[in-house]
């Protein structure tokens, strides 16, 4: 079994969060050391995909990051993405829509930060919040967001036949570690940067949260765009899981070098 099959969303099933095991390492047996020595050679594959990708300029990968707060998006980026020669990959945070962005539709600004051929992007963040937040904050009413899963599926359906492949992960953390993990931010001077007062607004409405994640990897996991959840307590494992999604997903893509428009084994270079 890959690890896609073990962590992917059935299209068309409902996840059970609170029966998933944060702590568990489906599909590994390794221990902390073994899983920084295998991520290591996952970064080399993907960077390798990642010029070939580059290279070929036919295709692009898009991975949607969400998680809870301390869910472990930015540790995500910090260890997996940067595998990624930065000049062909871009990382889009989406925070609390400005002005102009209210101005349009929700998928605006989302389109707007797809990545092009060739390219890979990343989003801290996504169009997603507009069926967490704004379902749970009330920032829309409901005749609007609930119709927000089936637009979304389109959107991502039209990035799909667009030679976008699209991977979505939730990063799922227990209430525990959420409480560990805010406990050492208001311990650590260095941290506190991280703090923000609404954090615990957003630990008071834990099971609506869940509730809206349910909804959104039951209603928007699809073959096009699958959803994976991946256990996050333990963030080797976390890192390791998605790098090996991520590995599985490029062999599939399997861009490949460009053959020269000449024939080079004639071009002499010139003294
Ligand atoms: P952070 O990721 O910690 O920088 O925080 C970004 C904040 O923006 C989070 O509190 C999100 O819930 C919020 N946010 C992101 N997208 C939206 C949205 N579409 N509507 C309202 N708030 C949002
Ligand atoms: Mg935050």
């Amino acid at each position: 079994m890959t690890f896609a099959d073990l962590l992917r969303v059935a299209p068309g099933s409902t996840p059970d969060l609170a029966a998933i095991d944060t702590r568990a390492t489906p599909g590994f047996e390794g221990d902390k050391d073994s899983s920084r020595k295998r991520l290591k050679e996952l970064r080399g594959e993907l960077a390798d995909f990642q010029e070939r990708l580059w290279a070929e300029s036919k295709q692009s990968l898009l991975v949607v990051l969400q998680a809870l707060d301390a869910g472990g998006k930015d540790g995500l980026i910090r260890k997996v993405v940067t595998a990624f020669n930065p000049q062909g990959t871009r990382v889009t945070g989406f925070g609390v829509p400005t002005e102009e962005e209210l101005r349009h539709d929700y998928l605006w600004r989302v389109h707007a930060a797809t990545p092009g051929k060739g390219r890979i992007g990343v989003f801290n963040r996504s169009h997603y919040e507009d069926v967490l937040v704004v379902r749970v904050n009330d920032l829309a009413p409901e005749p609007v967001w609930s119709e927000r899963y089936d637009q979304i599926n389109a959107f991502e359906a039209h990035l799909a036949a667009n030679d976008t492949r699209v991977l979505k992960f939730y990063l799922h953390i227990s209430r525990d570690e959420q409480r560990e993990r805010f406990q050492k931010r208001l311990e650590d001077p260095e941290k506190h940067w991280k703090w923000s007062s609404g954090d615990l607004d957003s630990r008071e409405q834990w099971s609506d949260f869940q509730a809206a994640y349910t909804d959104a990897l039951a209603r928007c996991s699809t073959d096009a765009a699958p959803w994976f959840v991946i256990p996050a307590d333990r963030k080797w494992y976390r890192d390791l899981a998605v790098a090996e999604i991520l590995s599985e997903a490029a062999a599939e893509m399997d861009p490949q070098w460009p053959v020269a428009e000449e024939d080079l084994s004639k071009v002499v270079i010139t003294a």
